[in-house]
């Protein structure tokens, strides 16, 4: 009751008092004009006798606690509304607060990505040519190794040397010998297989994982390249001519034995006269 009182407004209490003297009118008018009391009109309205006074009185108050209790469950449900309507407020805010956050770690996630990917190139990649460095050889050649026995896709190695370098350097210069050293990269890059990958492994030694099916095979991929190199017209030198030495995986080989045969075989090439190939 007493938040009841609270609640009401004095528009309420006013309609209340309204409809109570209502009320009050339409019993006068019933009592003088269809029962027909002999009592004047104005008698009966204002100076009813002791029961009739009340009744009134008990319809009044009956009135106004009517008006105030409709008045007080329509606040309660408005109270209701409100309370829901700024709960799906407060709701949707978190939500947008939300998808907020949700965008901004997803574009951290793509920016560390792209930070990791380019750290991952820059590891992998030979800072002068462009091309894979010693350190992807020595993972990939380790990966090809591991399934050649159960594939057998003819694994082989072939190493180029740049013949008499150290002559190109002291002639025309280190900056030279560097572009010299892009561009062959570029050339066997261009030329080479689809399957074969290319590195540069040391200072102007480089080494080619490559797929032949037996050494003839083997032998031919190393011609191709070398007699490529020797017929390039360079833009910096005249002539430059590589010593290839190469050869097959064979079942049982690791990483030293295949190694060794492909450096045995090149350095047989550079014995033999340079500007050739030999299968180890
Ligand atoms: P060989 O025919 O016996 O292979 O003779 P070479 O002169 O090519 O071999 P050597 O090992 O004596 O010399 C290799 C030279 O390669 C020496 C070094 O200065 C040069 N070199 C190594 N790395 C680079 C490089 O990044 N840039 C340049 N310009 N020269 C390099
Ligand atoms: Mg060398
Ligand atoms: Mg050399």
């Amino acid at each position: 009751m007493k938040s009841l009182s609270r609640q009401a407004s004095y528009g309420e209490v006013l309609l209340g008092l309204t409809g109570a003297l209502l009320f009050w009118i339409l019993d006068a008018v019933i009592k003088k004009f269809l029962i027909g009391c002999e009592l004047p009109f104005l008698t009966i309205l204002f100076a009813p006798g002791l029961m009739e006074f009340a009744t009134r009185l008990l319809a009044t108050a009956l009135l106004l606690l009517l008006v105030l209790a409709a008045a007080w469950l329509i606040r309660r449900k408005e109270d209701s509304l409100a309370q829901l309507e700024h709960g799906r407020f407060l709701l949707e805010e978190m939500a947008i607060e939300l998808g907020h956050k949700n965008e901004k770690l997803s574009a951290e996630i793509t920016r560390r990505k792209a930070i990791e990917e380019r750290l991952a190139t820059l590891a992998d990649t030979d800072e002068l040519t462009g091309i894979y460095n010693r350190r992807k050889f020595d993972e990939l050649l380790g990966i090809e190794l591991r399934q050649e026995p159960r594939y057998q896709r003819g694994l082989s190695l072939m190493m180029l040397d740049i013949d008499h370098f150290k002559e190109i350097n002291d002639r025309y210069g280190h900056a030279v010998g560097d572009e010299v050293l892009k561009e062959l990269a570029y050339l066997v890059e261009d030329i080479r297989r689809e399957a074969d990958t290319f590195f540069r492994v040391g200072g102007e030694e480089f080494c080619l994982i490559t797929f032949a099916s037996n050494g003839a095979n083997l032998e031919t991929a190393c011609e191709k390249i070398r007699k490529a190199i020797s017929a390039h017209a360079f833009e910096t030198i005249e002539h430059l001519t590589v010593s290839v030495g190469a050869t097959q995986f064979k079942p049982g080989d690791s990483r030293e034995t295949l190694c060794k045969r492909t450096d045995d075989a090149l350095y047989k090439a550079k014995q033999s006269g340079r500007d050739r190939v030999v299968i180890g």
